[in-house]
């Protein structure tokens, strides 16, 4: 089967046609700039030249309408006709509680993904215009929301709840709920075939390590604790973002910097992390060189990473009773072998060591543990598009 994996952003829509059958991309692009001037489309079918079209597109079902004309196309597109796109597959950031798998879209669940909206102001407004879009365009094709927050449904609730008044979780829904759902169980779904192994037996702790991080203790394939919470600022520090810090410090800061509620949550999503304490740069690439040549800053914020990251080795295998497996992906996970040795470094008496050469390899699924290391670490480079095909397939083929 052909599908559609659409993920619909607020100005943006990224799309791949992946067929199911053999797991190829047989055309991928993006729409940049809806609703603003300077909109445009790049479109890379496989094995052809990319495209890039500029043209407006005022909303998301222009949008659409031109990936459909792009797929369509005589020269670059990839299919004859629209009937042989299966199924669309669709992000939806947020599921709140009420979405624990992957699901067809009917009015209920478009109700249910408005409900969420409130809890992902940004995501989910976004993702579901994109749903109505593909509807209009493709009426009858079967629509599947797939969510971010799924995947972590599973935590038990010592492991999601907050220390604050009962009712604040039932009025306000105010939970963890974790995120990177869909690349946290790809990639435990591909260690334990690296492995050979039935999931059920494995005590996974998944690094996805990329501008947002997050990392999760897999337990028998399903998620039992994980880094971010009500929404995705929280857990370790990121690019831009600071991850967990004292609450108090929130109104301490609207006080002493007289700043308003919306300005404190901009100055810890966008101001902070990496970016924050280095005063240099979100990338991780830049922070490297810069502290190879000398900038304490850069290195502070390279080490404050790779020392939160590395606290939730304990954390995680102690909270599963084991460990298994570790596995590192996302763009710092899968590029980054210094970032992967310091958070490492020093578990050997967990059982971890890794070979050093394998460290320096990357791209691919490896195995980079040392060959008598009683835990395996693996890179795994994440492809939430393929699993949001997959459980795509697997739902609208029952
Ligand atoms: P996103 O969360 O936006 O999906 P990605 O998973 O694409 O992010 O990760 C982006 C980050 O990966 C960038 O901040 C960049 O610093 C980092 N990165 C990419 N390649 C490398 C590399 N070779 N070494 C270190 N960091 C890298």
């Amino acid at each position: 089967m052909k599908v559609l994996v659409i993920n619909a952003g607020s100005s943006s829509l990224k799309y791949q046609l992946i067929n199911t059958d053999n797991n190829d991309v047989i055309a991928k692009g993006l729409c940049e700039r809806i609703g603003i001037e300077g909109s445009k489309l790049t479109h890379q079918p496989a094995g052809k030249d990319k495209i890039v079209i500029e043209t407006p597109m005022e909303n998301h079902a222009d949008a659409i309408k031109l990936v459909l004309g792009a797929l369509l196309d005589v020269d670059h597109g990839v299919i004859k006709s629209m009937d042989e796109i299966g199924a669309v597959g669709h992000r939806v950031v947020h599921g709140g509680e009420l979405f624990a798998n992957s699901v067809l879209i009917t009015d209920e669940v478009k109700k249910a993904i408005e409900q969420c909206c409130e809890l992902a102001p940004l995501h989910n407004p976004a993702n579901l215009i994109g749903i109505k879009a593909c509807e209009e365009a493709m009426p009858g094709v079967p629509q599947v929301g797939v969510f971010d927050t799924a995947f972590h449904q599973t935590m038990p609730k010592k492991a999601y709840m907050y220390g604050l008044p009962y009712e604040m979780y039932e009025k306000h829904k105010v939970r963890r709920y974790g995120f990177h759902g869909t690349s946290h169980k790809y990639v435990s779904g591909r260690a334990a075939a690296m492995l050979g192994k039935d999931i059920k037996d494995l005590k996974i702790i998944t690094f996805h390590l990329g501008n947002g991080s997050s990392i999760t203790a897999v337990d028998g394939g399903k998620s039992i604790d994980t880094t971010m919470g009500f929404t995705p600022l929280a857990g370790i520090l990121m690019g831009t973002r600071c991850g967990d810090i004292d609450p108090a410090i929130v109104p301490f800061l609207m006080e002493k910097e007289g700043i308003s509620a919306a300005e404190v949550d901009a100055l810890m999503n966008k101001k902070s992390g990496v970016a924050g304490i280095s005063e240099l740069s979100s990338d991780f690439r830049d922070l490297k060189a810069a502290a190879d040549e000398g900038n304490e800053k850069a290195q502070l914020a390279l080490d404050m990473f790779a020392y939160q990251a590395k606290r939730y080795l304990g954390y995680f295998a102690s909270a599963m009773g084991g460990l298994d497996a570790v596995v590192f992906t996302a763009g710092v996970g899968e590029n980054d072998g210094n970032m992967r040795a310091s958070i490492l470094e020093g578990n050997e008496f967990l059982g971890i060591k890794i070979d050093a050469e394998k460290n320096k390899l990357r791209g691919e699924e490896i195995d980079i543990s040392a060959a008598d290391a009683k835990v395996k670490v693996l890179v795994i480079p994440t492809n939430e598009e393929l699993m949001i095909a997959l459980d795509t397939k697997a739902i609208v083929e029952g």
